[in-house]
């Protein structure tokens, strides 16, 4: 198979002087240039090849070769999104230099026996004794031996040393699983318990892990990972944001006594070969990443946990569009691994998952050390709206400036990104709209631009409309973190603050920076966006104010409800996690709703239950399939007559229901045209095959593209 977009695999004739199975990895001649590609497996129904018409095998890389339990997977992936295997592979497949022998770098032996002739200073004498039996670079013997590096290459020259090859340090230090155990509290033992027997039993089994914020779900899960460690197998954490993770990495750090392999898209390619090689040898016992580390080829997988496993983050929505966390549980499956979900606000996935008896559930319900959950309250804004032109009311202001008298800091939450959503001119009533996308531009006052979030279009702002040239006319309409970081800078002009969202934070090295400032009290009053609901650790945080809790709620698809109770829970959750107890406070204009009423009364159960009840009778996920069809085209007539052919085509029946087409929300994405259609099926129906029968009735041109989305999580 190669690491290409083709419907199947090659045949090629196996020279008897080049030894290769199923899953080595082989050079072979493709049209005019060579390709590197794996040996697949036999198919089930050989159609052999005349023997006149195969070309041969060029060479066997010297990798060790892919696992089958890594070729289950990638066929599985690719017969599961309905994509071509070999675009799977090429994910398995990321880092062709790492096929090659790792190079081993030169050095320096003594030779024995000594030649004859040779003068034998002091300094000779001590370099031949720093050097002993073994290999060194030159730099090395002469810092050793305290000699200049001119002695060491004199005494090559003469024949006392020579070149050899330096042992290879394993890439990343072995993790202890002694190294520095936590006293777990009672629950958490039992809960740790659970999850090493678990992996103990060396085979397939899922368990949701579901802690309250702050309960210590990460000890407990560590505790498995120790286990994995002592069974000699290998760990896959998938982390939804990798990026943001400099916290959990001290953790492991602290648990381990050495860091984990990363993966993630941002490393450099000599990071990647040399991460890829390690956990193929491996060399790497626990590994941290981001979804595509579900396609690395781990020899022996023991244990794959997903922290975070209700987040949107984990569905990859381009190339292969799958979600890691339902991969992952087929990739465990395929390497006989123990799996845990953790969550403290699990999937209605995974949670029905449990109910049905799939998954094992355990429960932490109470925070570690004895902290408490933090009071919700809500603050209707009908009854109290702030200021014209403001965004903070009256009893949220109060609320900071009580917290920030008491030397505590304090939290606004805004899941917009800029100054302003919306840039209207007030004399035509022109929106400042992206040429690209179906979506307004997005004011960034600090960089004095406008900016599309979908396309990444970019213009400068400019002081009259685009529209009828009226001058002053454009203002801002709606807040983001940095309008909301203005008002703030009047409202507490001595407070320290700081602003966390993606482009503000924009890597690794400046959210480690974030949180130390904020861990260290350099800051008080935090403003951002998502990226602050995030698995943060802040002792000194007491107060979290919601700017616009119903934000999420607006143009409400299938899991709004369910993805605005899981983020405003998780926000909500950085609050009062030390001693001092901590508060939330949601400005809403309807504390009446059922997201609300389930924060305020901390009833998740319940919620996913009424949820359930109104997910079930319709056959809506997780009781019953969705896959979406997305028609795409720079043509907007071709778009539309496919939409339709494939509308026309659409699979009837009982328990199968197309919906649409219809035009997308985002109509016009990146200069393309957009059309959706909807297929809604029982659970039991086979929806690949449906999808596959269907797909192959109508005719693509080339210049259309028809996106299969299976199980999906957007709408847009
Ligand atoms: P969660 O992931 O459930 O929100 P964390 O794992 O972040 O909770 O734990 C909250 C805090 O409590 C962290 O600072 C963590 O290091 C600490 N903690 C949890 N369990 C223990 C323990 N058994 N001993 C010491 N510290 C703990
Ligand atoms: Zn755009």
């Amino acid at each position: 198979m190669l690491p290409l977009p083709l419907g199947s695999t090659y045949d090629y004739r196996l020279p008897p002087d080049v030894a290769a199975e199923p899953g080595s990895f082989v050079e072979v001649p493709l049209g005019g240039r060579t390709a590197l590609g794996v040996v697949w497996d036999p198919p089930e129904n050989p159609d052999p090849i005349p023997e006149s018409r195969l070309r041969e095998v060029i060479a066997a890389k010297p990798a060790p070769p892919m696992s089958a339990s890594l070729r289950r997977f990638v066929d599985w992936v690719a017969a599961y999104t309905l994509t071509p295997p070999g675009a799977v592979l090429r994910m398995a497949m990321s880092s062709p230099q790492a096929l090659d022998e790792p190079a081993a770098s030169g050095g320096w032996r003594a030779v024995l026996p000594r030649p004859e002739g040779v003068r034998l200073t002091a300094e000779r004498l001590r370099a031949l004794e720093a050097l002993g039996e073994g290999v060194l670079t030159g730099g090395e013997i002469a810092r050793r031996a305290e000699v200049l590096p001119g002695v060491v290459r004199g005494m090559a020259n003469a024949g006392l040393l020579a070149p050899a090859l330096l042992p290879r340090a394993p890439a990343f230090p072995r993790p202890d699983p002694a190294f520095g155990p936590p006293a777990l509290g009672e629950e958490q033992a039992q809960a740790a318990a659970f999850l090493r027997d678990a992996v103990a039993r060396r085979a397939f089994g899922v368990t949701l892990l579901q802690g309250v914020t702050g309960s210590g779900k990460t000890e407990v899960y560590l505790d498995a990972i120790a286990e994995t460690l002592r069974q000699g197998r290998q760990a896959l954490v998938l982390l939804p944001e990798i990026a943001l993770s400099t916290q959990w990495l001290a953790r492991f750090e602290r648990r381990f006594g050495a860091p984990p392999a990363l993966w993630h898209s941002e490393l450099g390619s000599r990071t990647r070969r040399v991460t890829w090689r390690a956990v193929a040898d491996g060399e790497a016992p626990v590994l941290v990443g981001a979804r595509s580390a579900l396609f690395l080829p781990f020899p022996d997988l023991g244990l794959v946990v997903v922290d975070e496993e209700h987040e949107t983050a984990f569905k990859q929505e381009d190339g292969v569009i799958y979600h890691a966390r339902d991969m992952a549980v087929v990739r465990a499956r395929l390497a006989g691994a123990a799996t845990v979900l953790v969550s403290a606000t699990p999937s209605l996935e995974s949670v029905t998952n449990a109910q049905a008896g799939r998954y094992a559930r355990v429960l932490l319900p109470q925070r570690h050390g004895g902290a408490a959950l933090p009071q919700v309250g809500a603050i209707d804004l009908r009854a109290t709206p702030p200021e014209r032109g403001r965004f903070l009311s009256g009893p949220l202001t109060a609320a900071i400036h009580e917290t920030l008298a008491r030397g505590e800091q304090a939290m606004l939450f805004l899941n917009r990104r800029g100054y302003a959503p919306l840039t209207l001119c007030r004399a035509c009533g022109h929106r400042m709209q992206c040429p690209n996308c179906t979506a307004w531009l997005v004011e960034h006052r600090a960089q004095k631009r406008l900016a599309c979030h979908h396309c990444g279009h970019v213009e400068p702002v400019r002081p009259e409309c685009a529209e009828c040239g009226a001058e002053h006319s454009l203002v801002p309409i709606g807040p983001g973190v940095e309008r909301i970081q203005e008002e703030v800078s009047d409202l507490f002009p001595e407070a320290r603050r700081l602003v966390m969202a993606s482009d503000t934070i924009p890597g690794p090295a400046a959210a480690a920076e974030a949180a130390r400032q904020i861990e260290q009290r350099e800051v008080d009053l935090i403003i951002g966006t998502q990226i602050v609901a995030k698995g943060w650790h802040f002792p000194h945080l007491t107060l979290v104010g919601v700017v616009d809790a119903d934000l999420g709620l607006a143009g409400g698809d299938l899991r709004a409800g369910e993805r605005t109770m899981q983020l405003l829970h998780q926000v909500a959750g950085r609050a009062g996690r030390a001693e001092s107890p901590g508060r939330v406070l949601l400005q809403t204009f309807s504390p009446e709703h059922p997201v609300m009423a389930a924060l305020l009364r901390d009833d998740l159960e319940g919620f996913l239950e009424a949820e359930a009840e109104q997910r079930r009778p319709g056959h809506w996920p997780p009781f019953g399939r969705l896959a979406a069809l997305i028609v795409s085209s720079e043509e907007a007539r071709a778009a539309e007559r496919v939409a339709r052919d494939l509308s026309l085509a659409a699979p009837a029946g009982e328990a199968v229901q197309v919906l649409g087409p219809a035009p997308a929300p985002l109509a016009l994405l990146r200069g393309r045209h957009r059309h959706r259609l909807l297929l809604k099926a029982e659970r039991g129906m086979p929806v690949q095959a449906i999808l596959r029968d269907w797909l192959g009735k109508v005719e693509v041109p080339s210049h259309v593209r028809v996106q299969v989305d299976v199980d999906p999580v957007s709408f847009l």
